[in-house]
């Protein structure tokens, strides 16, 4: 099989692994779902497929203040909810704020293109 053909199946694969899960899992979980389906796969192969398709814009890398990084299957813009107690990224339903980045570009003489707005608390599990 060409060496394209082999990129293609496993960037395809770990697309198809991290779309199908809700949570906003870190490389080595994905890397280890994946593994079960081609079990050659290596990490290196995995960060740099999860690299390309952030890259092509088909996936996102979330960062909660450098501290740990994530990855999203759903590229379009939405906010998160981090639970401080077990640690679990959910998506979180909240109106889209472009406002304040109209309003920054006012306050400032910074050119601003966008913005990152990270909830964080308890899940509704951890406060029970
Ligand atoms: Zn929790
Ligand atoms: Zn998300």
């Amino acid at each position: 099989m060409p060496k394209y053909m082999r990129l293609t199946k496993q960037k395809k694969l770990i697309l198809d692994v991290l779309r199908r899960t809700k949570a906003h899992p870190a490389a080595d979980w994905i890397f280890e779902q994946a593994r079960k389906e081609i079990p050659s796969l290596s990490l290196s192969t995995v960060y740099r497929n999860l690299n390309l398709l952030k890259k092509t814009g088909e996936i996102q890398e979330l960062n909660y203040l450098g501290t740990f990084s994530c990855f999203d299957g759903n590229p379009k813009r939405h906010y998160h909810f981090l639970c401080e107690k077990c640690k679990c990224v959910y998506d979180f339903d909240f109106p889209s704020q472009h406002h304040l980045e109209e309003e920054a570009n006012k306050c400032s003489r910074m050119k601003v293109t966008g913005h990152c707005l990270f909830f964080y608390g308890l899940c509704d599990k951890c406060s029970e």
